[in-house]
């Protein structure tokens, strides 16, 4: 039953709890507006979760990290309360022929990242090349990057191909390390989408908050009122002014906020304001469990160059944050980016080979813990496709979320935030 409150005593109900609807429901909140955020799932995070294992493991339900410089990240999140641990800046590069080469500051000092000794991954103008995007970047601001209709139009191998880059380079370099980022190793991602991702590998870290990923969401979560959030609360249907819930509740709102993922907002939304759902891409996230290294960490990710590995990149994660592993063990994760067609046993199977061979015989010996296979993990950002959507559907419906403009964390936040911003100005 809708209750007979008037419009300002309502709440702008916020279907989502993810990181656009928290964004949005925190900018809210802070100006003093009324919110309740619905969320189908058990906990806030939507992508952004972490799940503890009995023996102490801390699995982030995906490969998934916080660059420092992301403006609207940096501008949102307390990074001091998350106790951010974070990469060394660079990569250990598998190359095809099974050599490995070591990549420190990779894109912060190219010319010194990729010495003599590195040649094997880039030619000379290569690197020359990567300092001259590097200082071109860093004249830009982000918003510049996205907005700019040039590499709008391009997707990345053609951008880097039209930029001079060796296939060399674009085989060894930039497909492990960009295809990681977008889980795509075709990188058939936008070039602006590209440049933005490239500037903030250039002027921030890498980091993942001491006890996981799922901290960022819940340290949003914890700054509104007790009440506003409902958790395994998914909605049905949404009307003029009211939502509905799979329950039959029907709860009224000032204004509604659709902060889900891509497919469920083209469900949820009338189909004459919301695009075609979203192209998707997957990854699968396997974690093992070794013994801790005698060693000091180096605390590098690990990316595969090679054209047909299953084990596409590999990263220690509790070197970077101790708390991601019990006393005496190590916590492996390991990305396969895309779809392989293959049941768990079988991928489990095919990675401890390529890690015997990659890490050592002891590799094969890891213990399988869990295994995520997310099919949707980042919306497709294809040559063409606008880094802003129109988010207001008309006077009392918005939406926001990562499909609305690039894949990423920054997008989901930028959008919340834009969203609340049009609230309060309506
Ligand atoms: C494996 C992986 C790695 C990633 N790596 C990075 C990275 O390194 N850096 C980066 O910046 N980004 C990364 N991302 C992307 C980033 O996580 C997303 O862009 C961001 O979390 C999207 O947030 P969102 O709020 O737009 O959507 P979501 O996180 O999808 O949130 C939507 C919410 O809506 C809820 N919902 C859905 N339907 C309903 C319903 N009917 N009723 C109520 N609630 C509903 C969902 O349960 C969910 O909580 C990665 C993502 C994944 C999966």
């Amino acid at each position: 039953m809708t209750t007979a409150a008037t419009t300002s005593e309502l709440p702008v109900v916020i279907i989502g709890a993810g990181m656009a609807g928290l964004a949005c429901a925190c900018y809210l909140h802070r100006a003093g507006r009324l919110v309740l955020v619905l969320e189908a799932a058990d906990a806030v995070g939507g992508r952004v979760r972490t799940d503890v294992t009995a023996e102490g493991f801390r699995l982030d339900r995906g490969f998934q990290v916080l660059q420092t410089k992301y403006p609207e990240v940096q501008h949102l999140i307390d990074y001091g309360a998350l106790q951010l641990q974070t990469f060394r800046s660079g990569a250990v590069i598998r190359l095809p022929n099974g050599q490995q080469t070591t990549l420190v500051n990779p894109l912060q000092q190219p010319t010194a990242a990729f010495s003599a000794l590195t040649s094997r991954v880039g030619t000379l103008p290569d690197k020359l090349r990567i300092a001259s995007l590097a200082q071109h970047v860093r004249g830009f601001t982000s918003g510049q990057l996205l907005s700019r209709n040039s590499t709008n139009q391009l997707d990345t191998a053609t951008f880097l191909r039209q930029y001079g880059w060796s296939e060399q380079i674009i085989d060894n370099f930039f497909r492990p390390f960009f295809g990681g980022v977008y889980l795509d190793r075709s990188l058939s991602t936008a070039a602006n989408f590209f440049e933005f991702v490239f500037k903030h590998f250039v002027e921030g870290e890498v980091a993942i908050p001491a006890l996981g990923m799922q901290q960022i969401p819940e340290q949003l979560a914890a700054r509104l009122p007790q009440g506003s959030i409902r958790l395994n609360t998914p909605v049905s249907a949404i009307r003029e002014l009211e939502v509905e819930l799979t329950t039959g509740e029907i709860l009224a709102a000032a204004t509604v906020v659709v902060a889900t993922d891509g497919t469920t907002a083209a469900h949820l939304l009338p189909p004459a304001s919301e695009p075609l759902p979203p192209q998707w891409r997957q990854t699968t996230c396997t974690y093992f469990a070794a013994p801790a290294p005698a060693a000091r960490p180096d605390k590098l990710l690990r990316l595969n160059a090679a054209p047909d590995a299953l084990a596409h990149n590999v990263a220690f994660s509790s070197d970077v944050s101790s708390a991601y592993a019990p006393a005496g063990q190590q916590l492996v994760s390991v990305s396969t980016h895309g779809e392989h067609g293959l049941s768990e046993e079988e991928l489990t199977a095919r990675l401890r080979q390529e890690l015997a061979a990659w890490f050592g015989p002891a590799a094969s010996q890891w213990q399988h813990l869990r295994t995520y296979v997310i099919p949707q993990a980042l919306p497709v950002y294809a040559a063409g496709q606008p880094a802003r959507q129109p988010l207001k559907l008309h006077d009392t419906l918005y939406r926001c979320g990562d499909h609305t403009a690039y894949p990423s964390l920054n997008a989901a936040i930028a959008s919340g935030r834009e969203v609340a911003e049009a609230i309060l100005s309506a």
